[in-house]
């Protein structure tokens, strides 16, 4: 996808902090974290949003999620908790339109979400 900020950082054109990447998934360090941790983790597949996905879409769900299994225990924050996300459109604050997830421990969150 041209133009697709996190496509140009799965394949490498535009730097980021790869923490992990695999012919499927790529892992990275936010650039303006919220938490001790924060990883936003993507497909090399452009999917847009949530808005976009199908029941083929299914094995790709299940390796972003695994994946975030093994980061949180690598990062040490699998027994003190985490939350892992994704946002959806204006109300969400979704400001890149390459779904992702994020991966964010280290710290307390509040519930509901402000
Ligand atoms: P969202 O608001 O859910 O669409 O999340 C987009 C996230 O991408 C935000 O948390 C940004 O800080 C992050 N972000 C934007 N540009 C970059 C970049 N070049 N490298 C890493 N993270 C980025
Ligand atoms: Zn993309």
């Amino acid at each position: 996808m041209e133009n697709c900020l996190f496509c140009k950082i799965a394949t490498g054109a535009i730097p980021s902090k790869i923490v992990y990447q695999d012919q499927d998934v790529v892992a990275f360090a936010d650039i303006n974290p919220q938490a001790p941790n924060h990883i936003l983790l993507i497909s090399r597949q452009h999917i847009a949003s949530i808005a976009d996905l199908t029941l083929d879409d299914g094995p790709i769900l299940a390796k972003l999620f695994t994946t975030a299994q093994k980061l949180a225990h690598d990062m040490g924050i699998d027994e003190s908790g985490y939350r892992f996300l994704t946002n959806v459109g204006p109300d969400s604050g979704q400001s890149v339109f390459h779904l992702h997830f994020h991966l964010l421990g280290g710290r307390k969150f509040g519930w509901p979400p402000g």
